[in-house]
């Protein structure tokens, strides 16, 4: 008899782990999934280019309805689970079904953050998460309208970018010195902000938001300063929040997230947890590849080989068309490390690579990333440069032709 295995969450994690169940164990457990949003999992990377108008919010799902039952995997989504019971192996749900399970999976993903302020509450201040929240922004993004974006890492950047491709008038208001601080060095985001500003949006920095203004809907953003920006609309992309709680009544050790071992297995036993609910070795990543590898190692376990899941190096790509961002590993260069900087102010380019110990480290690139995947692959195989170290920075044509 099938196994009842539980994954609480219908999100881009718990898609890929019944992806690669499906390949492993295939008849071993009968799998539901409990998803809160009202629709099939979909590719939420994609909101953005949704957001920016590029393609059909019908165009994200990441499988077909089809796909799930030929499988075999029970779909219930719409509702939420309200309740685990490790002891009894129980979940509730909130339409009060109760199902059993012999295994069970949290991938419930991460929350926006809202702002710690006042007016956080009034109706025309966004948060940009789901897909019910794009189709927010999207009626308020009008020709016309004053948008103000809270926040500049990469979420503020593509809703702000979403906001002025749909007409409206655009001010992205960040507290720190630079776009992107976590991902960029300050050469790249100064060619990002003004990459930004050639589209329109206009970019504050050093900008602290002391409250949001307003009666019955917001109509302002008030900084730190004094200064007020006018405002119809206000999307604050200031972070988010491991969705953990529930695992935490259910007396699951939780920390930031939901603490994991390299089995990402929780304190309880036959309780796994996957994705951006997961803090594994102290790190919540807010990324999707590590989600992607988690869910890997969890599925290679579930079909009874033994994998471990040792970490993952962040990796980011913007998505705003013509403005070409990639970031990946140590790229601000950890002491002891050297760089390797090819800058073309002019051309807007610019190309900086960190090495340790005769290994990529990290990399920033603005302008041309077509060698992204290259120096990514470099970073996580930790390979060796010294023989293509010359070329480098060039590009994996000239480097190739180095070492051959
Ligand atoms: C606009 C946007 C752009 C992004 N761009 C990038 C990018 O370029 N690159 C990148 O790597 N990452 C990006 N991300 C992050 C990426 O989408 C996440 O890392 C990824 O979705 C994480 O997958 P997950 O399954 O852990 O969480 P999610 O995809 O958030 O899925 C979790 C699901 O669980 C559901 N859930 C929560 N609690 C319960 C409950 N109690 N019961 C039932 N269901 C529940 C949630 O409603 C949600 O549907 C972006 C995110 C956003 C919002």
């Amino acid at each position: 008899m099938s196994e009842p295995l539980v994954i609480v969450g219908n999100g881009m994690a718990a898609a890929r782990l019944c992806e690669e169940l499906a390949q492993r164990a295939l008849g071993r457990y009968a799998v539901a999934v409990i998803g809160e949003e009202p629709r099939l999992a979909y590719n939420r990377v994609l909101l953005s280019s949704v957001l920016a108008g590029e393609i059909a919010a019908s165009d994200i799902s990441l499988k077909p309805a089809s796909w799930w039952s030929d499988r075999g995997v029970t779909l219930c989504y719409g509702a939420g689970v309200t309740a685990v019971d490790v002891a009894a192996r129980t979940v509730t749900l909130s339409d009060g079904a109760a199902l059993p399970f012999a295994k069970l999976v949290f991938a419930t993903g991460s929350r926006a953050i809202c702002l710690p302020v006042a007016g956080a509450d009034l109706p025309g201040v966004m948060t940009f998460r789901n897909m019910g929240d794009v189709a927010s922004i999207a009626r308020a993004a009008r020709r016309g309208a004053r948008a103000v974006v809270v926040g500049g890492g990469l979420l503020g950047i593509e809703a702000a970018y979403g906001l002025a491709k749909a007409g409206a008038a655009v001010t992205l208001v960040h507290l720190m010195d630079r776009l992107m601080e976590r991902q960029l060095d300050a050469p790249a985001a100064a060619l990002l902000k003004r990459a930004l500003e050639a589209r329109g949006i206009e970019v504050l920095l050093n900008a602290a938001t002391a409250r949001f203004i307003g009666d019955s809907h917001v109509e302002g953003v008030e900084l730190k300063d004094g200064c007020v920006l006018g405002a119809d609309t206000v999307v604050a992309a200031v972070g988010i929040k491991p969705n953990a709680e529930l695992a935490a009544r259910a007396g699951i050790a939780v920390n930031r997230g939901i603490v994991v071992d390299d089995r990402v297995a929780t304190n309880r036993p036959d309780v796994f947890a996957i994705g951006e609910c997961a803090e594994h070795r102290g790190i919540c990543y807010g990324l999707v590849e590590p989600a992607y590898e988690q869910a890997q190692v969890l599925a290679a376990r579930l079909a009874g080989r033994d994998a471990r899941y040792l970490g993952s190096v962040n990796a980011t790509n913007l998505k705003v068309s013509g403005v070409h961002v990639f970031s990946a590993g140590d790229f601000l260069g950890a002491p002891g490390t050297e760089s390797i900087v090819l800058s073309d102010h002019g051309l807007g380019t610019y190309r900086k690579l960190v090495i340790a110990e005769g290994r990529v480290v990290g990399a920033v690139l603005f302008g041309d990333t077509t060698d992204a995947l290259w120096y990514l692959d470099l970073i996580r195989s930790g390979v060796a440069i010294e023989t293509i170290r010359e070329e480098l920075i060039f590009g994996r044509a000239l480097a190739e032709r180095q070492a051959a």
